[in-house]
């Protein structure tokens, strides 16, 4: 289930920005949705009828309150006035749900906030904050792996930080370097690493995403140049969240749909955690793919196709590659196991602190700073 973005009607004026809402359940199907809402929640009146008979303003603090939402009514739903200007909708955890009380609430003028907004809105102390940010960071993790860091991160986090007013400092700055120097680790945990593979058209790089990911994710055609855009696919190594991704081949000769599909490769690149070259077993090594090879800063290097070889040749660097074939999965093991090396070659303690969010890491920096 996504955030849904502000509405664009919102910006023209039309209408005033005197209510705020933010779903705060995790995305994802759930048995039930958590909206909140804050600022004149008695616009709410049209939609909801509350059982009672009331008006939400009428409505006791912190009581359920059973009703129904829609003009026509369509759903039944739990509101809770969680505050003088406050209260929490709960609905069915579909999507269809959702978006309709969504739609509602723009139509009557709310504005829909992205949960970091919503808890930046809430002026809560700095560790409240941080430990708020954990929480929701943890609402989006995948794996069981990365949950457990986070919910550890949850209390380990604010604490550290709070306890950073006792220090002198240089003690002070060396705790933080500590914590940050995890960050990059703790944002991974809710945003998958990047792994990117390349190599000249037809090595197998589709196959082989196919085969790391365990069911057929990209186009594969037996002719070169056939993945021309680049094809995604997440999945989890040891527990770990991985987002690999195929590129058009590198090619002299490239057609010019196939060269826009190379810009878009190389950005890629520039952003993966780990490139991964492929070549062709099967094939003596060609000049693209010796500049592959250059072009790239420590690539992992794999060799395809080994089924169809008995023996290998090739330079250095090439025969200390990985060997691995897509069709028969020789080796597919061993290559998840080499990309979880590269990608996370150290976890730490239970007892570390770091931040988990770009916003935490940068809060940090400047606190370092100031
Ligand atoms: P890409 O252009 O690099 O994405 O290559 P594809 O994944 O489309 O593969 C090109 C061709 O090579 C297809 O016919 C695949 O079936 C074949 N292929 C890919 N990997 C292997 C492999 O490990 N062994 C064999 N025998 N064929 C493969």
């Amino acid at each position: 289930m996504k955030i849904p973005i502000p509405h664009p009607a919102l910006e023209t004026g039309s209408h005033a920005l005197s209510m705020t809402a933010c779903l705060l359940t995790p995305g994802g199907r759930g048995a039930v949705a958590t909206i909140g809402i804050r600022g004149e929640i008695h616009r709410l009146d049209p939609y909801f009828q509350a059982a009672n008979g009331r008006a939400i303003a009428q409505q006791e603090l912190d009581r359920i309150c059973f009703g129904h939402w829609g003009a026509p009514l369509f759903e039944e739903i739990v509101l809770v006035r969680t505050a003088e200007c406050e209260a929490e909708l709960h609905c069915h955890g579909g999507q269809a749900a959702v978006d309709r009380i969504f739609a509602d609430l723009t139509a009557s003028g709310a504005q829909i906030h992205s949960q970091s907004d919503w808890l930046l809105h809430d002026k809560l102390p700095d560790a409240d904050r941080l430990a708020e940010e954990c929480l929701l960071a943890l609402t989006r993790t995948t794996t069981q792996k990365t949950a457990h860091h986070l919910l550890r991160q949850c209390r380990l986090f604010p604490e550290a930080v709070a306890g950073l007013a006792n220090l002198n400092p240089d003690e002070k700055a060396r705790r933080i370097h500590e914590m940050l120097a995890w960050s990059r680790f703790g944002v991974h945990l809710t945003c998958p690493w990047k792994v990117v593979l390349c190599g000249r058209p037809n090595v197998g790089k589709s196959s082989l995403i196919n085969a790391l990911v365990g069911y057929p994710r990209s186009v594969v055609f037996d002719q070169p140049g056939t993945t021309r855009d680049v094809v995604a696919a997440e999945t989890a190594f040891d527990g770990w969240p991985v987002e690999i991704s195929d590129t058009a081949g590198f090619r002299q000769a490239a057609g010019q749909l196939e060269t826009a599909g190379m810009a878009l490769a190389q950005s890629r690149m520039r952003e993966a955690d780990l490139v991964i070259i492929v070549l062709d077993a099967t094939e003596e090594s060609e000049t693209a793919d010796q500049e592959l090879l250059n072009a790239v800063a420590d690539p992992l290097v794999i060799r395809n196709k080994i089924d169809l070889v008995t023996h290998l040749s090739g330079s250095e660097e090439v025969s200390h590659s990985l060997s691995v074939s897509a069709r028969t999965g020789t080796g597919i093991p061993e290559l998840m196991a080499a990309i979880v090396e590269r990608v996370v070659p150290a976890e730490p303690n239970g007892h570390t602190p770091f931040p988990v969010t770009r916003r935490q890491q940068t809060w940090l920096q400047n606190l370092r700073l100031g």
